[in-house]
């Protein structure tokens, strides 16, 4: 992938050349980290991730099963990706020629990946996979990714991406662009050069399953420059949503994600606030979130500020001790599967503590 980059990882040339900028990559990952995107470390100069270690290069185990991660290693690449502040400071201390990338799936981001590549277009029937594009139209001077995008954009009367001036944009060292947006839809990724999943040509989706360079990131032959002013990612606009999903971008017979399981809804009418009241919704909604990264995202202390503010319109009769336990549970056994035992004891702790503390209707303490 990055071939033409002729510094080798660890070599001392690139330690020096980065050294003048030590400071930026920590800033940057930071900075990625107070948005809730979780960052994991790019090999120096480069825009692949860091390495794994001997053992995992070796070992043929799953990232679920591998020993490093709990031990706060980057082995995996965006497996290891992190919202941990001590962990990105330890990181990119020891090693802060590292590079930054966002793990796109668990940061509910969907970048658009323009490349620039100078290359011979493929057959028609690829360039806007799904669209027919006739022996008629003239495709002189169609040459990559901006080009295919910018006539996708014009077949639906939309903005193209590249000139999206809403949302976060980013230059390229090599002269492409990622447009970042957000949605809280399972994206699926895919490559445009792909006979399979792709956009178009030129044009990739990273999303659930890859990872995105930061902006921030050098290597070598330039660094990833936002433009404009605009620095955070806008919600993915439909049309182009509409697109993705015509392309195969989502999983198939996964739904768009409810905000409150039915359960949960349930315990919201029977509370008498309504089923559509943000009230339960805006207390379970940060345990629901928990569930965009596979640990940690302080599970146990939501779940429990969950549990004693439910606790405490359980004791204003506001919903039976039975709608209390089974909304929290719902919600949490959906952020963190398999860890029942764990979450029944915080839910009981939690509603325990909060219903020494009745909630009444302007829902704030007394
Ligand atoms: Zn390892
Ligand atoms: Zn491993």
């Amino acid at each position: 992938m990055s071939s033409e980059l002729r510094f080798p990882r660890g070599d001392s040339r690139q330690l020096t050349v980065q050294s003048s900028v030590a400071d930026l990559p920590r800033a940057a990952a930071l900075w990625c980290v107070r948005r809730g995107w979780p960052v994991l470390p790019l090999s120096p100069g480069r825009k692949t991730p860091a390495g794994n270690c001997p053992d995992c290069r070796t070992s043929s185990h799953t990232p679920a099963q591998c020993p490093c991660l709990p031990l706060g290693r980057w082995c995996h690449s965006f497996h290891a990706a992190t919202l941990d502040h001590d962990r990105i400071k330890q990181w990119w201390a020891a090693h802060p020629d590292f590079g930054i990338g966002v793990s796109c799936g668990p940061a509910g981001l969907i970048v658009i990946d323009i490349d620039a590549h100078a290359a011979e277009p493929p057959a028609r029937d690829r360039i806007l996979p799904g669209i027919p594009i006739g022996d008629q139209v003239d495709l002189t001077g169609l040459a990559n990714g901006f080009h295919t995008l910018g006539v996708l954009a014009a077949l639906r009367g939309a903005t193209s991406p590249d000139k999206d001036t809403s949302t976060l944009r980013v230059r390229t060292p090599s002269g492409g662009m990622h447009v970042w947006y957000r949605s809280d839809r399972r994206w699926q990724s895919s490559v445009g050069s792909s006979t399979g999943r792709a956009l178009a040509w030129q044009v990739d989706i990273r999303a659930h399953g890859s990872y995105i360079v930061a902006p921030g990131t050098r290597i070598p032959n330039g660094s990833y420059t936002p433009l404009g002013t605009v620095r955070d990612p806008a919600p993915l606009p439909s049309w182009l949503a509409h697109e993705l999903e015509r392309t195969g971008h989502l999983p198939p017979d996964i739904p768009a994600p409810r905000l409150v399981p039915p359960r949960a809804r349930q315990a919201v009418a029977a509370a008498g606030t309504g089923a559509n009241s943000p009230l339960l919704a805006g207390i379970l909604a940060p345990v629901q979130a928990c569930g965009r990264l596979a640990e940690g995202a302080g599970f146990s202390d939501t779940l429990n500020r969950a549990a004693y503010t439910i606790g405490g319109l359980l004791a204003a009769g506001r919903l039976t001790q039975q709608e209390a336990e089974e909304c929290l549970r719902d919600t949490a056994v959906q952020a963190r599967p398999g860890q029942e035992q764990r979450i029944d004891a915080i839910i009981r702790s939690g509603l325990a503590a909060g219903t020494e503390r009745p909630l009444h209707d302007s829902g704030r303490q007394p």
